[in-house]
């Protein structure tokens, strides 16, 4: 049996790793002329900088977790997170709720008031019960924290109004205990997100060396520039084409986004492409910035939810490993997520680098002169966007490919927040499932 995956991403290339593992023969099929998807780093000048924003390794899972740090060996390294939120010129601890003795003291104190008073409302039975992402904001944390921080950052990243997400992606958004707000509030240390206080980076290569560690055993079966085009079946069996070679499979997987792999279907109903086109999902533009300083701070990422800053999230990748930049030098990635049309998706690479710039400099994060090499790199795929209507879409879409016969793994195939570790876990349990293939 010959098994075709679609797409050399994460999801990709692990599920090809496994099925090595259990000798399946199979290709895989990449459009770009490199590998690794949204984990692509690239070196400018002896800054390594990670292209589809900054990523970092953890997890809730402790078997993956010691899977994907075994994986890369030697070549790794452990951290403890020191992230902060950039609130009216200052520096909260990370997360919000957990650093609200850092606020200014007014702040501090609405933020403790409407916590409360929220509890008292929700006791008594006089809250209603949130229906979409906004709400649930209000619901759980209370006026001062949602305004203050969550409404104008969550703003920032999706570009998409909050009353119209669902509440599907709050599982991972930190909640902590009465007493931790009380505490941080009181200015007595607690932590928030424990899973991701301390993580894992690799020492060389950035993180597209997880990506090559899958790839390592499998090279030969992954085939790079070849843009699936069309796809069809015929007596039995899948034939996948670039529009000059074609390949035949018995089996196919898909890890590509749905977008791309609709373009290459035929007979698809007019329900099912208007499915597709109503899913949401933004698209990042990282700008990685090489600085002639050998530390400009102890942060390892901060968040930014001032709506007059382009950027929402900076990171510092010399941070997490001093191998990435030069000796004597450190890194900075800023992220901007945009919607294709709006009016950062109309501004060019240069007014971004020249608005980040100039923003960082404001803010004293860094000192424009000390600018030694700026990458900007564009990434239509970035987040998922649960809208309200997501899941219904995503249900007639499905069940379509289901019928069809063709499987789908992965961030963007499954329509699903995924990150590196459920997408590897995602690949290791449809390869355990399918040992019939
Ligand atoms: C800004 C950002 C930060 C993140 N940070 C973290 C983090 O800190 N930790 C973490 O665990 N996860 C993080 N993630 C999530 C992580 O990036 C994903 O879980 C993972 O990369 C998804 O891999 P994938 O293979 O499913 O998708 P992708 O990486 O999107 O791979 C899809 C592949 O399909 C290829 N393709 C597309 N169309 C075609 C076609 N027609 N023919 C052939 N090939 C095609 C693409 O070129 C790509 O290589 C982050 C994601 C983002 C956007």
């Amino acid at each position: 049996m010959k098994i075709g995956i679609l797409g050399g991403g994460l999801a990709g290339l692990s599920l090809g790793y496994f099925f090595h593992l259990k000798g399946y023969n199979f290709k895989i099929l990449e459009k770009n002329p490199e590998t690794s998807g949204l984990l692509r780093s690239v070196n400018i000048d002896g800054f390594t900088f990670d292209i589809g924003g900054s990523h970092i390794i953890f997890s809730k899972d402790k078997e993956i977790l010691e899977f994907l740090v075994s994986l890369l060996k030697t070549n790794i390294i452990k951290r403890k997170r020191n992230t902060k939120i950039l609130y009216k010129g200052r520096y909260i601890k990370y997360p919000f709720e957990n650093g609200l003795s850092d606020l200014p003291r007014q702040d501090n104190f609405e933020c403790l008031y409407y916590f409360v008073q929220n509890l008292i409302a929700k006791e008594r039975g006089l809250l209603k019960p949130p229906v979409n992402l906004k709400e649930w904001f209000y619901y759980t944390f209370g006026k001062g924290i949602a305004e203050k921080y969550l409404i104008p950052y969550n703003e920032k990243i999706w570009k998409f109004p909050l009353e119209e997400m669902s509440m599907v992606w709050v599982e991972r958004i930190p909640q902590p205990p009465i007493e931790d707000i009380i505490k941080s509030s009181l200015g007595i240390s607690t932590e928030g997100y424990t899973h991701q206080l301390y993580f894992y980076y690799p020492k060389f290569g950035g993180i597209q060396s997880l990506a090559k560690a899958f790839e390592e055993s499998i090279k030969d079966n992954v085939i790079t520039n070849f843009e699936v085009k069309k796809i069809k079946k015929e007596d039995g069996k899948w034939v996948v084409s670039n529009g000059k070679r074609e390949f035949e499979f018995d089996k196919l997987i898909s890890t590509i986004p749905l977008q791309e792999l609709f373009k290459t279907l035929e007979n698809v109903t007019k329900e099912i492409t208007k499915a597709v086109e109503n899913l949401k999902f933004n698209s990042i533009i990282t700008v990685g910035i090489g600085i002639d300083r050998p530390k400009l701070n102890d942060f390892s990422w901060l968040y930014i939810p001032d709506r007059e800053i382009l950027t929402h999230r900076i990171s510092f990748p010399s941070n997490y490993s001093p191998y990435v930049a030069p000796e004597g030098k450190s890194s900075l990635l800023a992220e901007i997520t945009y919607r294709e049309g709006d009016e950062i998706s109309r501004m060019s690479d240069k007014e971004i680098s020249e608005r980040v710039l100039d923003d960082l400099d404001k803010l004293g994060i860094i000192d424009k002169r000390d600018i030694i090499c700026i990458t900007v790199n564009r990434i239509r795929y970035a987040y998922v966007i649960y809208d309200l209507n997501y899941k219904e879409n995503l249900r007639i879409i499905h069940k379509f490919l289901k019928d069809m016969g063709i499987d789908l793994v992965g961030r963007f195939a499954r329509w699903d927040y995924l990150n590196m570790d459920a997408v590897v876990k995602q690949a290791r349990d449809y390869v355990e499932g399918h040992s019939q293939v």
